[in-house]
């Protein structure tokens, strides 16, 4: 039998439709009875899911246990960063020490590699588990300065409303 003769015999038996319907009708049948094992797509943002422990996310900044800052304002994060997506201000202090003045990570270059994390000396710089990043403000919002970053240096949440951004 030809491949066409096939075809043609498929169509008007209606073989391919009625397989159609039975997979849909089962579909729909184990939904009603067991719907956790059917449905598939996750009711985001009322079910939200954890990113894997080694996702790279929002920025944090993290502080001395006296609460003042790790960062030394050595630029070696804003060195390595491929998409030159951080700035690191900084002034001379009253004995000629480097003062650390701001930080901004821009989270449109950004592109979460990560590097800025591994090079810095003094572990003063993470990359959270936090991947809800969307804001409704314009630009200037997505630039991310000390303040923020350390607020989400502090709590290292997983979802956007465990910390006040
Ligand atoms: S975050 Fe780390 S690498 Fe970057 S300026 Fe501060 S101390 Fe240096
Ligand atoms: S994660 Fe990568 S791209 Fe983003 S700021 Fe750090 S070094 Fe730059």
């Amino acid at each position: 039998m030809s491949g066409s003769f096939k075809k043609f015999i498929r169509t008007v038996t209606l073989v391919d439709l009625i397989k159609g319907l039975a997979l849909t009708g089962g579909v729909w049948v184990r939904s009603i009875v067991t719907p956790k094992h059917v449905l598939v797509t996750r009711q985001y943002p009322e079910e939200k899911r954890p990113s894997f422990p080694n996702f790279k996310g929002h920025h944090g900044f993290l502080l001395k246990e006296d609460g003042s800052l790790k960062c030394v304002g050595c630029g070696i994060c804003a060195g390595v960063c491929p998409a030159k997506a951080i700035r690191v201000y900084t002034e001379e202090g009253k004995d000629h020490e480097k003062v650390v003045t701001g930080y901004e990570v821009d989270a449109f270059r950004c592109i979460y590699c990560g590097f800025c994390e591994e090079a810095c000396p003094k572990d003063a710089i993470i990359l959270t588990r936090l991947y809800e990043l969307a804001d409704y403000d314009n630009r200037e919002q997505y630039r991310w300065k000390m303040d923020r970053l350390i607020e989400v240096g502090k709590k290292r949440p997983l979802f956007r409303d465990e910390v006040k951004l």
